[in-house]
């Protein structure tokens, strides 16, 4: 009864209209938080294998805006046009009309919505610009496809401050996760805007043979002053309720400590994430979310791959 099988399947895992989960939180007076995704047996897009719901949806995806006045910074476009229209209706209601983007890398689930943000300035570090360059075709063929894809029109280098009304931003240049990466920091209130830099429960090793250098950034950020984080692939009630605490910073560094050890410890690469974790869960720095155990197979799978590519 293939048929049965599949409507029951359709049924159980009801695939929503883009954007109809998209949740709206406030983590800090001037700040808005865009989720959607970690809804239990749901996709967003389609039952195939893509990146929208298996890199993202699934996981959970935020992205911020930072208000004051007429004015708003937005971080990351989110994952579709359907979701950055929403993000742009909600802020032209609160009555913005003037906004920055800033791309925290040039990961699809980061830049999906620029199209609708073309006309506003879109700001990336330069090695952001030069991926998307690089990457355009296979962006804009993917599924789903981000077609035509919008790059920044303004790049920066190590570190650039911003003003959005009576709020100073700085733009800050980090190499974790992804080379390019862009975390904002608001000095006046110690919040931490991270990117894909820090996620709850582990990081997605999307670059391997620079992990040592993730951990030299990993290292550079905790001595920032830093009271809360807000990353974009996290628990949503944490972020709700304003965001993780620095610890989230240590748990990257040990995780990242042990994939570096894996790869000339067997038994620790077969062990589970649970084991590897543990520490920093009975801290509650970071919290079990059981997807995260692909993220964790697919890690641990690129570390031994180098391992043996270098003999
Ligand atoms: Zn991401």
């Amino acid at each position: 009864m293939p048929t049965l099988d599949a409507r029951e399947t359709a049924l159980e895992n009801p695939i929503p209209e883009l954007a109809a989960t998209l949740r709206v939180f406030q983590p800090a007076p001037n700040v808005l938080a865009f989720y959607d995704g970690r809804v239990a047996g749901a996709r967003a897009y389609s039952g195939e294998p893509n990146w929208l719901d298996d890199g993202a949806y699934e996981l959970g995806i935020c992205t911020y805006a930072i208000l004051s006045g007429a004015e708003a910074l937005v971080y990351d476009t989110h994952i579709s046009l359907a979701h950055a229209r929403r993000i742009r209706a909600m802020l032209t209601a609160r009555g913005v009309d003037r906004i920055k983007v800033v791309l925290s890398h040039w990961h699809r689930d980061h830049i999906a919505g620029n199209e609708v943000f073309a006309d506003c300035e879109i700001i990336a570090h330069s090695l952001t610009a030069q991926a998307l360059d690089e990457q355009r075709v296979s962006i804009e063929t993917g599924s789903p496809p981000i077609k035509p894809l919008v790059g920044p029109m303004r790049t920066y280098e190590e570190m650039l401050q911003l003003q959005v009304g009576n709020i100073s931003v700085e733009l800050r240049h980090v190499d974790i996760h992804s080379r390019d990466g862009t975390l904002l920091l608001l000095p006046e209130i110690d919040l931490l805007f991270a990117g894909d830099a820090l996620e709850d429960p582990i990081t997605y090793v999307a670059e391997p043979d620079r992990l040592a250098i993730h951990l030299v950034d990993l290292q550079r950020i905790a001595a920032w002053p830093i009271r809360r984080i807000l990353p974009n692939h996290g628990d949503p009630n944490v972020i709700a309720a304003g965001g993780y605490e620095p610890g989230l910073i240590a748990a990257t560094i040990h995780y990242v400590q042990t994939l570096i050890r894996s790869r000339s410890e067997p038994e620790l690469a077969k062990a589970p994430l649970s084991d590897w974790i543990e520490d920093d869960l009975a801290l509650r720095r970071i919290s079990v979310f059981p997807p995260y155990e692909k993220v964790h197979k697919h890690n641990v799978a690129r570390m031994q791959a180098l391992g043996a590519a270098e003999g």
